[in-house]
């Protein structure tokens, strides 16, 4: 993928704040941080998100989040972290290389989590039995 920005990241052909890196994996800090210390994880094998990425290489993406979690809390002396991904434009992708956000988090830092709404009835049923016959695994 030569146009493919975090691919360019991983080969050092655009610069970026490296905290970590291994075989399968590189994290670097986010240009446009929530909060400071706001890092994001990616695979050097080059996958869109998380409804293409392979089984292998997330396993190896989800590693690396367990690894460096807690010292980038520490570095910043953040009270928690929030981990997130955005899968595809309608929910907020903007870079089309897989990604998870590591994103410290402070009491008094005044980010909002999105709001949660109510099911009708039957409906929590009804999309549960949706979903388990779109299984196809
Ligand atoms: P998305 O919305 O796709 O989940 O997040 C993309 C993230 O990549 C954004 O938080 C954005 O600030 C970050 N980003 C975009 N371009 C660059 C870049 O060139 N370097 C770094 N380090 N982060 C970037
Ligand atoms: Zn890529």
């Amino acid at each position: 993928m030569n146009d493919c920005l975090f691919c360019k990241i991983i080969t050092d052909e655009i610069p970026a704040e490296k905290i970590y890196e291994d075989e399968n994996t590189l994290a670097f800090l986010d240009i446009n941080p929530i909060n400071p210390g706001h890092a994001l994880v990616i695979p050097k094998e080059h996958s869109r998100n998380i409804l293409d990425i392979t089984s292998k290489s997330f396993s190896h993406v989800a590693e690396t989040i367990r690894k460096i979690s807690p010292a980038i809390k520490d570095a910043v002396g953040a009270d928690g972290v929030n981990i997130h991904i955005n899968n595809e434009p309608e929910a907020g992708q903007v870079v089309f290389h897989m990604h998870a956000h590591i994103i410290p988090r402070f009491s008094n830092d005044g980010i909002k989590m999105w709001q949660g709404k109510e099911y009708d009835e039957n409906e929590a049923k009804n999309i549960a039995e949706g979903i388990k016959n779109s299984l196809d695994f």
